[in-house]
């Protein structure tokens, strides 16, 4: 997320509840002091999200969220500084936020944090105060005729709230997504008034291969958005420019992680 300016700040969470969604993701939700004022875009709305370190009772920030409060974040101590780590709105109503978080085998603090938290549990957010903001990356382009999704299961909240925002804003585009799942089970109902979805659920590995080997796709100028683990981004975006011809500028790719390398170390580098 760039540096904030106005209309973003840090506001005080506290874990309502916990659901889980299926073997490798839980749904955290969150309500506390600030939850109101947290004004999500809807689509693919990221924040960070800042967890307490083990020892702390809450989690250290900087005390403004001006436009220093990255690099203010890294003055402060690292053994006791909050955790930091992107995450996307899943879900917002009045006094309740959700996030849903991929578990990943308990090997991130932010993947186990989020496998035991409970009620009362403290977070904060560096969210938006309104919801035109720049963390919502999502932006159909002029003359879009349909849109391509993929994403893992990090990714798998931001293609919920796509779907159902392009469901509300321009139901008749058609819609054609693939998401990798380790287990069936993993696999959500995704809500959408759009006439034309197609969801593939691909198994774990399965992308890129399953959108490499799609035959028919529907006519027209696409707009494509895909986001999950670095490398992967990366090959399905290279296919869609080389093998189908995609524009560049219609293609929005984000590595939401990358194997062997955590949220800390992709920032340091
Ligand atoms: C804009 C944006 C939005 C995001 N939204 C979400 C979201 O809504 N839900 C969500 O679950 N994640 C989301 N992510 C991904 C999440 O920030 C990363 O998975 C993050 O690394 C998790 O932090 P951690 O502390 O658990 O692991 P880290 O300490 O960052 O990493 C520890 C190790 O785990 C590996 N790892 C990290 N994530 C995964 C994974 N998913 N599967 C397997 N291995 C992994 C790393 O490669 C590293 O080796 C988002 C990322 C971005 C950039």
């Amino acid at each position: 997320m760039a540096a904030t300016s106005s209309g973003w700040d840090f506001l005080d969470l506290r874990v309502l509840r916990a659901q889980t969604l299926g073997p490798s993701m839980r749904r955290i939700v969150f309500g506390g002091p600030d939850v109101d004022r947290f004004r999500s875009g809807g689509r693919d709305q990221r924040f960070k999200l800042f967890l307490p370190r083990e020892g702390e009772a809450q989690p250290l920030v900087p005390t403004w969220a001006g436009p220093d409060w990255y690099a203010e974040w890294r003055q402060l101590d690292p053994e006791r500084r909050a955790v930091m780590r992107s995450y996307t709105v899943r879900a917002q109503r009045p006094g309740e936020l959700a996030v849903d978080f991929a578990l990943h085998d308990g090997t991130g603090p932010a993947g186990r944090w989020a496998a035991s938290a409970a009620p009362g549990d403290r977070a904060l957010a560096l969210g938006p105060t309104d919801a035109d903001n720049a963390g919502v990356d999502f932006r159909l382009p002029q003359g879009t005729r349909w849109v391509l999704l993929t994403a893992d299961l990090t990714a798998l909240p931001a293609v919920a709230g796509i779907v159902a925002w392009l469901g509300a804003e321009r139901p008749e585009l058609p819609v054609r997504a693939w998401i990798e799942v380790p287990f069936e089970r993993d696999r959500q109902e995704l809500a959408s008034q759009s006439t034309d979805v197609d969801v593939r659920w691909v198994a774990r590995g399965g992308l890129p291969g399953a959108v490499l080997s799609a035959d028919r796709l529907p006519a027209g100028t696409p707009y494509a958005w895909l986001a999950g683990e670095a490398g992967c981004v990366r090959d399905l975006r290279r296919h869609l420019l080389r093998e189908r011809g995609f524009d560049r500028a219609r293609i929005t790719f984000t590595g939401y992680w990358r194997r062997g390398a955590s949220e800390d170390e992709l920032l340091a580098a």
